[in-house]
């Protein structure tokens, strides 16, 4: 099956016939999608889920990922993940997820590759550095703000702001925003994978970065089943082992762990339930996540990272550094817009000067917000 070099009406007809052929009855078909908010023509080759994917990964933001601390600082040396090897990894392990389980992987790789682009410089400390500093305007939230410059901020065209996402795309952005809601419909097959493949993906990487960086043991860490068990298989699969490889191995096999039990057991509901559509799976109460067992040893590996790697002091100590820069940071902008640069005068007249310069701050890689704060902020070095 090959596409038509015949017309655009044709190019969406192969796409329709090659999703028909690979995916389940419930996933997200392209022909399905309720569109963008500015009607575009349907591009010669490229389904719409390939376009978000395409707009997102040659976004500003995107590329900033680079540059953007995922737990732990560059002030640790590079071995470690940053914002967008994670995202990546989110990505990869989402897609073998969603080719076994038939669901569209176009769809699955837009809002793997969105699903962190608006994360502020210093990760999590940062975020909540600068809700503190905006919260009587709302607050701030990185998934909030994935959509301000999916919709707003990123120019890239001249017939729209933002990126103009499929209306699936966004939905799937704003389910993250706030999970404890409950919304009647649950979301798309696709969004509930990204969102189980981020956990399993910073739960593995979180625990590598945190051995090879010192903070703690294989040894301490393996008071988690989880860990214990990886070391377990690990050992009966090699013998004599170098503490580096026994890692690495350690962490495949949390990967490994993760993945299949996810697979099997959200192949065996699917097929169980029968869904004739995604609209089908939506209405149900199923859940695409782990297994129960294993969800509660995530649980407890979570539990381990969170008093035992994110509090460590030594992330504490970057934690408070990197707040107290960014708060000071906001009051300097609000106290003198004019140091915005002055493409951002427009913006600052829409949103005020408090929310451009929660913005302005946010869009900043680590790098750039120190550089910044030298520049704007020379008497608090
Ligand atoms: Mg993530």
């Amino acid at each position: 099956m090959t596409v038509s070099s015949e017309s655009p009406a044709s190019s969406s007809r192969w796409i329709e016939q090659r999703e028909a052929l690979l995916l389940a009855p419930y996933a997200m078909f392209s022909c399905n999608s309720q569109g963008r908010l500015h009607p575009e023509n349907e591009h010669s080759y490229r389904g719409p889920y390939q376009r978000d994917r395409d707009r997102i990964l040659h976004s500003s933001a995107y590329r900033r990922l680079s540059g953007k601390m995922q737990v732990f600082t560059g002030e640790m040396g590079d071995y470690h993940r940053t914002r967008l090897t994670h995202t990546q990894e989110v990505a990869t392990i989402a897609r073998t997820i969603g080719r076994v389980l038939g669901l569209n992987e176009d769809l699955i790789e837009a809002l793997a590759l969105m699903h962190d682009i608006g994360h502020p410089p210093y990760g999590h400390a940062g975020e909540d550095a600068l809700h503190e500093c905006i919260a009587d305007e709302g607050g701030f939230s990185h998934n909030q703000f994935a959509l301000t410059i999916a919709q707003e901020l990123e120019i890239r065209y001249s017939e729209f702001p933002g990126l103009n996402l499929t209306r699936e795309v966004l939905a799937g952005q704003t389910e993250r925003i706030d999970k404890t809601k409950d919304q009647g419909l649950k979301p798309l097959l696709e969004v509930q994978l990204v969102d189980a493949a981020d956990s399993t993906t910073y739960d593995a990487h979180d625990t590598d970065d945190a051995i090879k960086l010192g903070l703690v043991t294989l040894e301490e860490m393996s008071e988690v089943q989880l860990i214990r068990d990886a070391i377990q298989s690990v050992r009966e699969k090699y013998t004599g082992l170098s503490n580096d490889l026994t890692r690495k191995a350690v962490v495949h096999s949390l990967v490994e762990r993760q993945v299949t039990s996810l697979i099997s057991w959200c192949a065996g509901q699917l097929q169980d339930r029968g869904f004739g559509s995604a609209a089908d799976a939506m209405q149900s109460d199923f859940v695409l996540d782990h297994a129960v067992e294993l969800a509660e040893q995530k649980k407890e590996l979570e539990t381990f990272l969170y008093q035992r790697v994110y509090r460590h002091p030594d992330l504490i100590r970057v934690r408070k550094k990197a707040q107290n820069r960014l708060k000071a940071m906001f009051v300097r902008y609000c106290d003198n817009p004019d140091l915005f640069p002055a493409k951002y005068q427009q913006r600052s007249e829409n949103v005020g000067v408090k929310r451009m310069a929660i913005e302005y701050i946010a869009g900043m890689t680590d790098d750039f917000c120190e550089q910044t704060f030298r520049k704007i902020c020379p008497d608090l070095i």
